[in-house]
């Protein structure tokens, strides 16, 4: 019996929500996919270009816990590829940040079942353009700390020492349930209450909303928070304002 052949998948970043922010590869990868898993990070704005043909299947609505849904996942990957369908990994951002890459690596490893990664924008990048200012900056921070607010430990220990001194700056992923802890470690560590702190939420998203914060005010900032949010922690936005609304496109920016 002649067997389908079996496609690598391919891992694509979808950027933090807005299609301006999707690369081109990006387009054309899942346009010419025979079935996209996406996860809930995925903007609205990305999965409405895609084509009737191409199936769906969302997998962040898998509501059990996170390593239950993860081996789902693994096992959707598995069985996608092996029927022979073009199978598009879409992620939120860039997959290799936060995304759980390696552990789908893995499973389709120990399938036999080939991959390749195609990067997307990360929120950070995204983020600190919404509010105007760049991750780093001669003379103020000469690298960037890209960290998450927990892991599977809990609240995640970082080397708060270095980040409170002046002018550092990191993006704070997932960082909301861990605001007052952070807030805490950095200022037992010497940072001042004064520093800039900005949350982007929803980045990119016809939601967004910037809040303009500080070290001392962080855990007030966060309370109202319900969709997904960044924290650029030794940012503030640009004044007076974010330049453009949040989903313009270049066109409509220049306009
Ligand atoms: N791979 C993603 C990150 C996934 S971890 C990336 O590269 O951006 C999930 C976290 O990412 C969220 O808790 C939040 O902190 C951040 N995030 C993802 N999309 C976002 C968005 N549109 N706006 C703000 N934060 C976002």
């Amino acid at each position: 019996m002649q067997r389908e052949p079996v496609h690598p998948v391919l891992f694509v970043g979808a950027g933090p929500g807005s299609a301006d922010h999707l690369t081109l590869g990006a387009l054309r990868a899942i346009t010419t996919a025979d079935v996209v898993v996406h996860d809930r990070l995925v903007g609205a704005e990305v999965l409405a270009l895609l084509p009737p043909r191409v199936r769906r299947i969302d997998v962040g609505k898998a509501g059990f816990g996170a390593s239950t849904a993860q081996a789902d996942i693994d096992a959707t990957l598995v069985a996608e590829a092996r029927s022979g369908a073009r199978v598009v990994r879409l992620k939120g951002g860039d997959c290799g940040i936060f995304g759980r890459l390696d552990e789908e690596i893995a499973a389709l490893e120990a399938a036999g079942i080939g991959f390749a990664i195609l990067p997307g924008l990360t929120t950070a990048t995204v983020a600190a353009a919404r509010i105007g200012q760049s991750l780093t900056r001669r003379g103020r921070n000469a690298g960037l700390r890209i960290l998450t607010g927990h892991d599977m430990a809990g609240f995640a220990e970082q080397d708060w020492r270095g980040l409170a001194r002046p002018g550092e700056v990191a993006a704070i992923y997932m960082g909301k349930r861990s605001a007052r802890f952070i807030q805490g470690r950095l200022m037992m560590h010497g940072a001042s209450g004064d520093v800039p702190v900005t949350i982007v939420e929803n980045a990119a998203r016809p939601q967004e909303r910037v809040i303009a914060a500080t070290l001392a005010t962080l855990p007030q900032a966060v309370a109202g928070i319900t969709g997904p949010a960044i924290i650029l922690f030794g940012l503030a936005p640009r004044a007076p304002a974010v330049a453009t609304p949040a989903t313009a496109t270049l066109k409509e920016a220049r306009a």
